[in-house]
């Protein structure tokens, strides 16, 4: 499933920020709206809640 994918990338990228990943995912699988999954994904991705690090810093740039 597409929750999957977004989880497989995501881990296997050690939870780096959303822009990285979503290029990787987007390079081999494009889907409607992945931008918008990969971005709720993260938000509930524990171990990123618990770090904070990567969306905060996109976050305070302005991008997301
Ligand atoms: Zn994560």
């Amino acid at each position: 499933m597409e929750r999957d994918i977004l989880e497989e990338y995501h881990n296997a990228q050690n939870h780096l920020g959303f822009h990285r990943v979503y290029y990787q995912i987007r390079a081999s699988y494009y889907t409607r709206g992945l931008a918008k999954r990969l971005t709720q994904y993260i938000f509930h991705c524990l171990k990123c809640l618990s770090h904070q690090t990567s969306l905060e810093q996109e976050r305070r740039l302005g991008i997301l």
